[in-house]
């Protein structure tokens, strides 16, 4: 069979397969170019269900571009709030706020013009050109990664360079004339719903006879996996510092991981020191004042991308000293019933949850 025959029944059997087996679900429900944005930045790193109420929430209170260009950035984080890789949301609210002014408030509509947003990678822009302008373009995540790397029987580490360009350039060959935003969709749903990293449906894939991994049973090691190295652990310190019946909270600096979110003070034990004297440390070189520290509230574990922590919570009382920001954004003594109005990490919210039951009882 050539090339182009291959494709054209792959194209066929896919779309048909779509047509009768897509997920509804609701960024699917709309052409609004806005939305389709908003769902393809949310769905980054994040899976389906974890994504739809936070789309909802999100689109219900900024329904346009505009709109989220206006909202304060305390607020866009504080909606975010537990979805993770905050930088999508500083990237969103900034790309907004180009939109507004460069583009009068419209998403641009091609692939080259999207590229230009911040947070909008190739993928991104593939999709968002595709499936919101019918633009034909392609797209590669990891779904279709998958997919492409078992029905082509690729070998080798789909993240090497020239192997990465080949699926691309796979992906752009197999590109139908019409209804690509579908069929970019159909690739990506099919190695969502059928073609799984683990125990992939063959029985019920389209692509069942077309694909060279079924045939020669190699299903299980397409695409190549590499050996993950293990993350690196850290154990911090933070300090709940109280001052006439408030709590002090400090901002994160604006760029780097979980930057603009609010956080408990402290940092990094380092080697041979003991968790209360890092805590004092810590403190006085990002606050300049002293403090008591009193009971561990809370040892919290918690998993990001690139390292693991375990986070020592410790009850603490303010002694002397004016706080000042020495190493972070801003600074704010909170009623402890204010803490929830604030976009706090997933670590620090467990933090917060442990101190409310703590207040109950
Ligand atoms: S036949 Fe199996 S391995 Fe091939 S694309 Fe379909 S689900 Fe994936």
């Amino acid at each position: 069979m050539t090339d182009r025959r291959r494709y054209t029944r792959i194209q066929r059997a896919l779309l048909q397969w779509y047509a009768a087996n897509a997920r509804d679900l609701p960024w699917r429900r709309t052409r609004d170019p806005y939305a389709i944005w908003l769902s393809e930045i949310m769905l980054q790193q994040t899976r389906v269900p974890t994504a739809i109420p936070y789309y909802e929430r999100f689109l219900k209170r900024f329904s346009t571009a505009a709109h989220l260009a206006r909202a304060r950035l305390d607020t866009i984080l504080k909606l975010w709030e537990g979805l993770g890789y905050y930088s999508r949301a500083r990237n969103l609210h900034q790309a907004a706020k180009e939109i507004v002014s460069r583009c009068h408030g419209r998403l641009p509509q091609t692939k080259d013009e999207l590229l230009t947003l911040p947070g909008i990678g190739r993928y991104t822009a593939g999709a968002i050109a595709s499936i919101a302008f019918g633009e034909r373009t392609p797209l590669v995540d990891g779904n279709v990664e998958r997919v492409l790397c078992r029905v082509f029987r690729i070998h080798g580490n789909p993240k090497n360079a020239a192997i990465k360009e080949r699926l691309w350039k796979l992906a752009e060959d197999l590109l139908p004339e019409h209804e690509v935003g579908h069929f970019n969709q159909s690739l990506m749903e099919l190695g969502s719903e059928i073609c799984t990293p683990r125990n992939p449906r063959c029985d019920e894939c389209p692509l069942a006879n077309l694909c060279e991994a079924n045939h020669h049973n190699e299903q299980d090691i397409l695409p190549t996996r590499t050996a993950k190295k293990p993350l690196p652990s850290h154990v911090v310190v933070v300090g709940v510092i109280y001052r006439a019946g408030r709590i002090l909270i400090d901002k994160r600096k604006p760029k780097g991981l979980l930057g603009g979110l609010w956080e408990f003070p402290g940092g990094k034990v380092q080697p041979g020191e003991s968790l209360e004297s890092a805590l004092h440390r810590e403190i006085r070189e990002e606050l300049d004042i002293e403090i008591e520290v009193g009971s561990e509230i809370a040892v919290v574990d918690h998993t990001y991308t690139h390292f693991h922590v375990e986070i020592h919570a410790f009850e603490c009382k303010h002694l002397k000293g004016e706080p000042r920001p020495l190493a972070c954004a801003a600074l704010k003594w909170v009623r402890p019933s204010d803490l929830p109005r604030h976009a706090f990490p997933a670590a620090n919210k467990k933090i917060i949850e442990i101190l409310r039951v703590r207040r109950r009882h």
